[in-house]
């Protein structure tokens, strides 16, 4: 396999996947890809918040509708006729309308608890869209930063893709087809010199089987790091 042409495109190559390294982990970059997960986060969470907002006022709406009911209760009782009730009976609505001011004084804590809560929701809700709208603004300020420094590596790239360009010319049709396959699966360099017995990518040693067909057919595919390895 003729390997001279494709190892200059490699060199060349290289280059481009440094550049492209170097922006994949440009600080804006990353930033963006945080403040994009926290503003999902809050999507996630002020959601939640709602339909736990939901459930308390629902809860609430319960409370009132049974505190009416037992203070209803409570003031039919007082309407009686006192005269045309016996002593028993009097004595008996008596102890009932302690029951009905107990219950309504529990009834009426149990409101102010769960105003309590739907306040602190709220509280939390309102935060939550803050985050929200934080990460998003300054997503935004990244991102033009990113897209500013992608915009003035392109023309190193464009130029370095015209040398690649010509280059291949020379690169047999089959070689280059293993190269793009294998630059495809993000495996670089795809093509490495034998390294003694040991992948010069990824210094696994050769076993002995490998090491012969490496001998016969002057490269071999590398089991571990799936480059080509080859021998001057
Ligand atoms: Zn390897």
């Amino acid at each position: 396999m003729q390997l001279e042409a494709i190892l200059e495109y490699q060199k060349i190559d290289g280059q481009i996947v440094n550049l492209e390294k170097d922006l994949a982990q440009n600080p804006y970059k990353l930033k963006c890809t945080q403040l994009s997960q926290t503003a999902k986060d809050s999507q996630v969470k002020s959601s939640q918040l709602e339909q736990q907002a939901g459930s308390i006022l629902r809860e609430m709406d319960e409370l009132k509708k049974t505190i009416a009911s037992t203070k209803k209760h409570g003031e039919d009782l007082l309407k009686k006729n006192v005269e045309s009730l016996s002593v028993d009976k009097i004595n008996e609505n008596l102890a009932t309308k302690d029951k009905v001011v107990q219950n309504l004084a529990l009834l009426d804590k149990r409101l102010t608890k769960l105003a309590e809560s739907i306040n602190q929701v709220l509280a939390d809700y309102n935060k939550t869209v803050k985050n929200y709208n934080e990460a998003k603004a300054q997503y935004q300020k990244y991102k033009t930063a990113y897209d500013e420094a992608a915009l003035a590596v392109q023309p190193k790239i464009d130029e370095l893709k015209l040398k690649l360009a010509s280059i291949a010319k020379k690169v047999p049709a089959d070689v280059m087809e293993i190269y793009n396959k294998k630059r495809a699966d993000k495996i670089f360099p795809v093509f490495v010199k034998a390294m003694g017995n040991n992948c010069g990518r990824c210094r696994m040693e050769l076993s002995a089987s490998a090491l012969s067909k490496l001998k016969r057919e002057n490269i071999l595919v590398c089991e571990n790091c799936r480059s080509v390895i080859y021998q001057d």
